[in-house]
């Protein structure tokens, strides 16, 4: 293929990349933007063989196969609750390219450079390498955070901070040992004591981070492997990789602070590790009786309410009750009843992860608000049910400045008449606190897993 045709190829691509984001921020055009981005890979992934000038097609072909069948799998197998885990996975696998071809670049010393050239090179390829490592030990971390096998509470070593600044000064006097060295025709040592710094860097990085302030990180590695790929643009003088690395460490970078946003936390405290997340004791002093309720009583009220706010968590996601939710949706509307749903920016597991579930079941967008549109209606509300919520609706967010969630908007469903919570047993949420909500005069406990306690409500509605 010749170059002119490869670079109208790569702007083609560029610039369906740029509509697939321009798509995916609202949920109507969601799938459309998914199709541009699938369709700007594939011209991409075409283009990048085609140019090939000379090559081991057998091999390239080979592992385009293997790996496309492996996340063909991979995405067919997941579960919805494991999206998460799989996108910090897919994180890691990103830091992982970049960290290969940073090395295979250095070894083989395809471009002969001299001078500032090699310099600037060599610049890209330990910057390249310092950002995949990070990413690739960080992710790893946050998906076994994520996957419960790593606790969600903070690791929090003494002088940790001293320590972080520690490892990035050795980093930056690494590169610079690396590029003087480079110049001598040497640098392995620098280049492999920097990657074992960056790897430890990433993992007491995520490490460091509590439970509550976890969204932060995943949107925060989404951004890292965007860096990454555009490092690698970089190193491989790949125009496009530069563009599409770029893409998506900016929109990671701007979904990060938005998180923080939402959450009432310092970006900078947050990726410091433990800054913003208050005292590490999850100790939220409740009192009051906890009330239940029965599914035929829960029926009886939305039958006879005017205003229904429904606010899904991640336990909605665990049952898989979204179809469930969408139904008694529709029979409640048909009768009358005006049913909304609150959701809350970091309800789930995983940015939009309500949002997603939602419009899975065909739960229509217009009764789907966020949390500040809709949270001063809650005293006009005459029944709250919250459906394995717990961190997102907890008052001790408000109300204990000490706790690991403070400061953390919330829904307030309790400014409803009634708030019905659908949960399996008392078991506090991701942050680990205890929920004051269940405890409230006004609150009643529908015990059980959600979605077979969705199926009697159903029956007994109708
Ligand atoms: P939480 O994890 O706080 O609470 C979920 C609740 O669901 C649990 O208390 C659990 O209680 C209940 N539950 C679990 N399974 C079921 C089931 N089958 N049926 C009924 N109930 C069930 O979820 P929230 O959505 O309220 O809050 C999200 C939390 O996750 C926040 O702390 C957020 O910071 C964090 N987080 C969010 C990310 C994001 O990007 N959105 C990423 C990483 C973390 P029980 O076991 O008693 O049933």
């Amino acid at each position: 293929m010749s170059q002119g045709l490869i670079n109208v190829a790569y702007i083609g691509a560029t610039i369906l990349f740029i509509l697939a984001l321009s798509g995916l921020s609202q949920q109507e055009t969601a799938r459309r933007g998914n199709i541009m981005g699938m369709a700007g890979m594939s011209i991409a992934l075409i283009a990048t063989v085609a140019g090939l000038v000379t090559g081991n097609y057998t091999l390239l072909v080979g592992a385009l196969a293997v790996g496309g069948f492996i996340g063909f799998v991979l995405a067919r197998r997941v579960e919805m609750t494991q999206m998460p885990e799989l996108v910090a996975i897919l994180h890691s696998l990103v830091g992982l390219a970049a960290v290969l071809v940073g090395y295979s670049n250095f070894l083989s010393h395809v471009e002969e450079l001299t001078g500032v050239e090699k310099t600037v090179h060599d610049i890209e390829t330990y910057v390249g390498i310092l950002i995949g490592t990070m990413t690739l030990s960080g992710s790893v971390v946050a998906y076994l955070k994520l996957s419960g096998k790593w606790g969600g509470k903070p690791l929090m070593l003494p002088a940790r901070h001293w320590l972080n600044l520690g490892l990035l000064i050795f980093a930056i006097y690494f590169g610079i040992e690396f590029v003087n060295e480079s110049a001598q025709g040497d640098g392995l040592f620098p280049l492999v004591a920097m990657t074992i710094i960056a790897f430890l860097f990433g993992i007491h990085m995520v490490a460091a981070i509590g439970g509550a302030d976890m969204p932060v990180v995943v949107s925060m590695l989404n951004s890292y492997s965007g860096w990454a790929a555009a490092a690698l643009g970089f190193m491989l003088s790949n125009d496009l990789l530069i563009v599409v690395g770029a893409l998506v460490g900016s929109s990671g970078a701007i979904l990060s602070y938005i998180m923080c946003r939402a959450m009432n936390r310092h970006f900078i405290s947050v990726i410091a590790g433990g800054f913003g997340s208050g005292s590490s004791s999850a100790d939220v002093e409740v009192e009051g009786e906890i009330t239940t309720i029965s599914v035929e009583e829960v029926a009886a009220m939305v039958n006879n309410a005017k205003e229904v706010m429904i606010i899904p968590g991640y336990g909605m996601a665990v049952a898989q009750a979204q179809h469930m939710v969408s139904d008694i949706t529709k029979t409640l509307r048909k009768k009358g009843v005006n049913v909304r749903f609150g959701i809350h920016p970091v309800a789930g597991r995983m940015p939009g992860h309500m949002n997603v579930l939602l419009a899975e079941a065909k739960v229509p967008y217009d009764i789907v608000f966020e949390m500040e549109e809709i949270n001063d209606d809650f005293p006009n509300v005459d029944v709250s049910i919250v459906i394995g919520a717990n961190d997102i609706v907890n008052p001790a967010a408000k109300e204990v400045p000490d706790s690991p969630i403070a400061g953390m908007p919330v829904l307030e469903p309790w400014n409803s008449d009634t708030t019905v919570v659908l949960k399996r047993g008392m078991a506090a949420g991701y942050a680990g606190v205890e929920n004051p909500l269940f405890y409230k005069e006004n609150t009643r406990m529908l015990f059980g897993d959600a979605k077979e306690s969705l199926e009697g409500l159903f029956k007994a509605i109708n």
